[in-house]
């Protein structure tokens, strides 16, 4: 395999050329039509295989060290990578919260053996990790979450449910957040750790869900399951802030481009081949304003992404601007999946459970408003954009500084 970085005069374009061909040569093996009418474990197993070949070129986490198997490359890289990625149907999907959050908090918190150790093999696909922040009773307000951390000897004794936890039932690890102080307010009685998902005492049960064959969401039982303290990720007490940096990695780790869907070249395919009223659809003054006004919204999102992905780059933390692109990112999928539904007509409804995510409009129609919960939902965004971003006052948080355990 070549090494993607070790050229220091490879221009942007002929990076991208390089990352065209590479894609192109795997098309056969991991291309829609490979993965077409594959289990849930066979397509998991063809997603490793590829992530391992992503690591060894140097195409997978392209803004980590080489020396771990990421990239060594710049945000710019991963973008432009992305973009030619998100052109094929490649397994990709197992593996995005594993190395969206979980992955890079590792790298800020943990220490050098835990990293050498595990990093570098979640990076090829060899390890899976989850994010146990939800729980039935604990969503939008995380600091409502009730499951315990109890300290036992050099350790602590977890109990509980966690819930909506994507792809649990395929992980190795997980980081998460718990209770270790009900005594004090809801915020400051929390504390991170990251933890053994095959330890003692945890059950994963998978979610159904209305889309498809497969579900990535799972509930997650803990029962008297043990954590040494040395997984302990930032001071006891500080887990609320630690989640919260999780959290605006997240906002940045989704892009238009991973989302899932129709894309606006396939829309604009579409449009061209339906006809409205005997003429070609991308004649009708209507979808040439619908597709006109998804692409000025794409380059708006997009340019808010580069700067606060630059930003990061410059060592900067992300900042609250990333809930304006993820509250319209998601809601334009849903738009795009809506116009593509119309323009497909009859043959857009039929739901083919064998089809892939990237072809299918119907299935991205149904799919897509889980992007408008999962990672904040609209109206926690729209509170965040109003407090952090226009600095209006706060939301009424009659509980906040209550002790946890006199809440009602
Ligand atoms: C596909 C998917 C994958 C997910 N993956 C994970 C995962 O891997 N790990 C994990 O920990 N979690 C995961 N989640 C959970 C996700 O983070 C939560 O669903 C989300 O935070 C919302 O919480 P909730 O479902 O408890 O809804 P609630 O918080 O109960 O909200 C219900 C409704 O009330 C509204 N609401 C709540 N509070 C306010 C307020 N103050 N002002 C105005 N409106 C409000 C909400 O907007 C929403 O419409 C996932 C969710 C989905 C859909």
């Amino acid at each position: 395999m070549t090494d993607t970085m070790t050229k220091p005069v490879e221009s942007l374009s002929e990076y991208v050329d390089r990352a065209r061909a590479w894609l192109a040569a795997l098309e056969p093996r991991f291309g829609a039509e490979a993965r077409k009418g594959l289990s849930v474990e066979q397509d998991l197993a063809l997603a490793r295989e590829y992530q391992t070949l992503k690591s060894e070129a140097g195409y997978a986490c392209i803004t980590l060290p080489r020396e771990i198997g990421g990239g060594g490359g710049t945000e710019l890289h991963k973008i432009l990578f992305t973009q030619e990625e998100s052109k094929y149907d490649y397994p990709t999907v197992y593996f995005g919260v594993s190395l969206g959050m979980p992955v890079p908090m590792m790298l800020r918190y943990a220490d050098q053996e835990t990293i050498q150790r595990l990093i570098p093999p979640s990076i090829r696909g060899e390890l899976i990790w989850a994010q146990l922040f939800s729980e039935p009773a604990a969503g939008s307000d995380l600091a409502a979450l009730r499951t315990r951390a109890v300290r036992d000897g050099d350790g602590w004794r977890i109990d509980g449910q966690k819930l909506w936890t994507s792809w649990a039932q395929f992980a190795d690890y997980a980081i998460g957040v718990f209770r270790t102080d009900p005594t004090v307010a809801k915020h400051a009685g929390l504390t991170f750790f990251w933890l053994d998902m095959k330890s003692p005492g945890i059950t994963v049960k998978e979610v159904r869900k209305l889309a498809g064959k497969t579900s990535e969401i799972n509930e997650v039982f803990f029962d008297n399951v043990y954590v040494p303290d040395s997984q302990r990720m930032g001071e006891v007490g500080a887990g609320f802030r630690v989640a919260i940096e999780t959290l605006m990695i997240e906002r940045y780790s989704v892009t238009d481009e991973n989302m899932g869907g129709p894309s606006l070249y396939d829309v604009a395919k579409f449009a061209a081949n339906a006809r409205i009223n005997g003429r070609p659809a991308l004649d009708d003054g209507q979808v040439r304003h619908a597709l006109a006004d998804a692409l000025v919204e794409r380059q708006g999102l997009r340019s808010i992404h580069r700067r606060a992905l630059n930003a990061m780059a410059a060592g900067e933390e992300p900042g609250p601007e990333g809930s304006i692109r993820k509250l319209r990112l998601a809601r334009r999928r849903q738009i795009i999946a809506e116009l593509s539904l119309d323009l497909l007509g009859a043959q857009g409804i039929a739901l083919d459970p064998e089809v892939s995510r990237a072809q299918d409009a119907a299935w991205s129609w149904i799919e897509i408003p889980g992007g408008r919960i999962a990672g904040g939902t609209d109206e926690i965004l729209r509170n965040t954009i109003a407090e952090k971003v226009l600095g209006l006052p706060q939301d009424y948080r009659p509980d906040k500084k209550v002790p946890f355990n006199q809440i009602g």
